[in-house]
Formats: structure tokens, sequence, C-alpha cells
């Protein structure tokens, strides 16, 4: 099997908030930040979700580091003392949390644009960054989230806020391009819309690709109304993975010959 399958084109995602786990906040971040993370050919094989309480969540981080080798962490970055985020992974790390010019000067120019002049104690909790990790500032919000590689392992971990605007922004401007730039595998794909044929029919059809696939990858998707059939390659050279593309799109429709696609 080629490498495109092993650890480091996984991750997990954790969630942390302790409202997460009274069910007051719906975690539509794992979900969210999942179909991101698929959409550029990293699988996620786990969610968790864990409260604001520093000792569970060091657990979890082992738990996930267990699964995949690439973490991405959502919540508790906030300047409250109950975000705890920042401060067990650095601790996790083995780094200390220094401070960062950049988030300094981006706090001050906010409580100017606010007429304030006085830091919390609170408010400067969010300046501090663990040390050697990629900062990523937050252009909805006030938290930066960050990127650390672990110096001895291939643990990379990425830190992102709780509140799903910033969460996604940041995603958007920061993280996606900063993951698409460590890996030396381009993605295409191409989807194919059927109605008028349900999802087991269409995977019935469909079963001498999905069974034994590995480069492209077949996946269908029931929708209101609709089934979606995505069909991902991953690979080296773009070219390659286009013509791949191309060459099961047409085996699909060869094999669901009575439909045809929307
Ligand atoms: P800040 O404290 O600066 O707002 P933060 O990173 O500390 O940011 P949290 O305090 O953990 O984030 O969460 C802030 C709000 O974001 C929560 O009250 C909740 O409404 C929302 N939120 C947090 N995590 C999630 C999640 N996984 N899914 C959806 N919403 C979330």
């Amino acid at each position: 099997m080629s490498d495109r399958a092993n650890k480091s084109t996984q991750s997990v995602i954790v969630a942390v908030g302790t409202e997460l786990l009274f069910g007051t906040t719906v975690n539509t971040n794992a979900a969210e930040i999942s179909q991101m993370l698929h959409d550029i050919g990293i699988g996620v094989l786990a969610h968790h979700t864990i409260g604001d309480n520093p000792g569970r969540l060091h657990r979890t981080l082992e738990i996930a580091f267990e699964q995949a080798d690439l973490v991405l962490v959502t919540g508790g970055l906030g300047p409250t003392q109950d975000d705890l985020t920042k401060e067990v992974i650095a601790e996790y790390f083995g780094v200390s949390l220094v401070a960062d010019e950049e988030a300094m000067k981006r706090l001050e120019a906010l409580f100017e644009e606010y007429g304030r002049t006085q830091f919390s104690e609170n408010n400067l909790k969010q300046i501090y960054m663990p040390s050697g990790c990629t900062v990523f500032y937050n252009n909805a919000g006030t938290a930066p989230g960050f990127a650390l590689q672990a110096a001895e392992s291939e643990k990379l971990i990425i830190a992102l806020p709780g509140p799903p605007r910033e969460m996604r922004q940041m995603m958007n401007e920061s993280v996606l391009p900063f993951l698409k730039g460590r890996s030396k595998y381009t993605i295409y794909s191409e989807t194919l819309i059927f109605r008028g044929i349900g999802e087991s029919m269409i995977e019935t059809l469909l079963l001498p690709l999905i069974d034994g696939q590995t480069d492209p990858t077949i996946a269908t998707y029931a929708k209101e109304g609709e089934c979606a059939v995505r069909i991902t390659s991953m690979r080296e050279n773009a070219n390659e993975a286009k013509t791949a593309v191309e060459i099961m799109v047409r085996q699909a429709q060869k094999l669901i010959s009575d439909h045809k696609p929307c």
C-alpha cells in the first residue's frame, strides 16, 4: 500500500469545552473541520470531546497522538482562566510559552480601536504562544491559533479558537494553506450527482469500483432527493490525479448507465 494511507495523512480532532459535554453547545466545529480536512485529502480517524480540565485534556492528547500524528484542537484558547488548551499543549510538547510580538501589537491596536488602555492579566495571556510554534493570527477575534511540530517525532498539533466563525476563518486563511504546503500530494476530485436513483442502488452498481479502491477513492453521499458520487485522487503529479479521476468517472457512468448524472 502507498504511503498515502499512512498515519501522516490521518488526523484526530479534539474539541475542548465543558459546554460541549453539557450539550448546551453542539460540536459543529468537529464536523466542519472534518469536512475541510477531507477536502484536502486528510482523513479523520476520531473526534474527541473533553471538558475544560487540564489533566483530562492531557490524557486526551496522549490518546489522540496514539491514533494519528496530526491532531487539531478547537476551543479553550481565549483569555479566561478556564481556557487551558495552550498551556496543556505546551506542557505536553515540553516547551514554554513565550510572548509573541505580533500578537501584542494586534492586541494593542484592538484596545486602541475600542479606546481602552489597560490590559488585564487575562488579556495578556493571549499573547503568550508555545515556543517554536507557527502563529495563526485571528482576523475574526482575538485569540491566535498555532501549529506546533514536535522536535523529535512526526507529531503536529494545530490549535484553533472555539467560536465557529473564528475557527472557520482561521482554517481557510491559515491552516488549510499551511497543511497543503506541507503535503507533497495534490488532490483532484469530481462529484457526479444522480437523481431518481437511491444511494443503496448506486452503491450496489458501483461495488466493483468501491471494493478494493485505493486511488482514486470513490464514495457516495445521500442528500435530499439526490445522491452524490465523489471520486478523488491524491497524487504527487496533478495531471496523473486528474487523469485517474476522469477514468474512474467514465467507469462509474458506465456502471450506472441507466441514469445520467445531472
Ligand atoms: P474565546 O474564549 O476567545 O471566545 P476560545 O477558543 O476560548 O475562544 P471557547 O471559550 O472554548 O473558545 O468557546 C467560545 C464559544 O465558541 C463557546 O461558547 C461556543 O459557543 C463556541 N464553541 C466552542 N467550541 C465549539 C465547538 N466545538 N463547536 C461549536 N461551537 C463551539
